[in-house]
């Protein structure tokens, strides 16, 4: 069922866990993380980068189409949406939150950029995601996880300033596969969480670790995000798939479908570390 990327953020904030914003491109991805929420008994966000996508208004209407036969808390979320365009094709297609991803900016200019949205998007119920600090890619982790990092003395006059629903922080994560151990700022985190209010946002869950994604839900990020590690695993199982080394062509749909039972058993292991199995709070109970 589709709600407000907030009203999931509210819930795991009252709740103290977080919840999985897994990276999505076709039908199949979708419905792996459908039913990853339906078997934990679990709300999910469904985030989708544009890069991912040939056409983000009719993916998002397709996204409501097999969301809406789920009995789970489901928000759709366009992943770091950089410039307007892809705002607003997001909002056609009945996205239920944006991140407006401003980082690149200078703080008062992304501040009034994600204002901007925060207007737009307010009367529609529609959830904005903002980023401050900046997170970095794995391979330039080593050089740039320092510089990138949110100031907590200045995330509250940020969040003001903007408006964001909810705000995506550089603790020491990074996107895709990290070149060297994960290094998180929990103490920074701690810090962050003093000064706003706002739920906040974990990028880069691919690798960071089960127990620091654990960690860093229970102290105060209620979405974490991840693709890789999934899409990784899924290709793996695939590549390893003993009829493959036999030499038999199990062809695209059943190699499609050990791709994507991979992709989900890993969404499965992440949802888990959240916290969120069990915290559907739309089952039917008599
Ligand atoms: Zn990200």
């Amino acid at each position: 069922m589709i709600v407000p990327m907030l009203e999931i953020l509210e819930h795991a904030k009252k709740g103290g866990y977080g919840v999985l914003a897994p990276n999505v491109f076709n039908e199949d991805s979708v419905r792996a993380c459908l039913e990853t929420a339906v078997e934990m008994d679990s709300p999910i966000i469904i985030d989708v980068l544009e890069s991912n996508t040939k056409d983000l208004v009719t993916f998002g209407k397709i996204i409501r189409i097999l969301a809406e036969e789920v009995r789970v808390p489901v928000a759709i979320n366009l992943d770091h949406g950089q410039n307007d365009a892809a705002c607003m094709k997001a909002i056609n297609g009945g996205f239920t939150g944006i991140m407006c991803d401003r980082s690149f900016l200078a703080f008062e200019e992304n501040a009034h950029e994600v204002r901007k949205f925060k207007e737009l998007c307010a009367p529609l119920g529609i959830t904005v995601e903002a980023e401050f600090g900046e997170i970095a890619e794995g391979e330039e982790y080593i050089t740039k996880r320092e510089e990138y990092l949110t100031d907590p003395d200045k995330a509250a006059e940020f969040v003001e300033l903007s408006g964001c629903d909810c705000l995506a922080v550089s603790i020491g994560e990074a996107h895709g596969e990290y070149v060297t151990e994960p290094d998180i700022d929990f103490e920074r985190l701690e810090k962050i969480k003093t000064a706003v209010d706002v739920p906040l946002v974990f990028h880069g869950g691919s690798f960071s670790g089960f127990d620091n994604i654990k960690r860093v839900c229970e102290i105060g990020c209620q979405k974490v995000n991840m693709g890789t590690d999934a899409y990784n695993y899924g290709l793996q199982l695939l590549m390893e798939d003993p009829r493959y080394s036999a030499g038999e062509n199990i062809g695209a749909r059943i190699g499609g479908d050990v791709m994507w039972a991979g992709y989900k058993e890993r969404t499965i292991d992440y949802v888990r570390a959240c916290g969120s199995a069990g915290k559907n709070w739309l089952k039917i109970v008599d």
